[in-house]
């Protein structure tokens, strides 16, 4: 059973992966952006329309918010235990990143989305073919 799940999870796997690097989560080779926040309506390669339904970067917006609280709370960790920054210094920190990071993820979080929305429409169609 194991050896039958694993192609998916790896096809799962090579989605998130395609999402990180901003490719097209169809075929891996088109870029997702055009310019630094506009991105391209299809696959320049494949064709895939990439925005299905309007509304649908409401999604990216939690992926957002949650890169940025990962982020926060593993950095606040990481500093507590490693420095021996004051509370206060930590809170004028953490405060700065977690206003700038949500910038910063602007477009992993469309990527990421965009590759959980494929990987959701991939459910009930055909998966792309090597
Ligand atoms: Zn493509």
């Amino acid at each position: 059973m194991a050896g039958r799940q694993s192609p998916v999870l790896r096809e799962i796997a090579d989605l998130i992966g395609r999402g990180c690097r901003l490719r097209c989560p169809c075929c891996g080779y088109g870029r997702l952006f055009k310019s630094a926040i506009r991105m391209h309506d299809r696959c320049s390669a494949c064709g895939e329309r990439f925005e299905r339904e309007p509304g649908q970067w409401l999604g990216a917006v939690y992926v957002n918010l949650g890169l940025t609280l990962g982020l926060t709370v593993t950095g606040y960790f990481l500093l507590r235990t490693f420095t021996s920054l004051t509370t206060s210094q930590q809170l004028a920190i953490w405060t700065a990143i977690a206003a700038l990071a949500p910038f910063a993820f602007y477009r992993l979080s469309k990527g990421l989305w965009t590759s959980f929305v494929f990987l959701g429409e991939g459910l009930y169609i055909q998966w792309p073919s090597r």
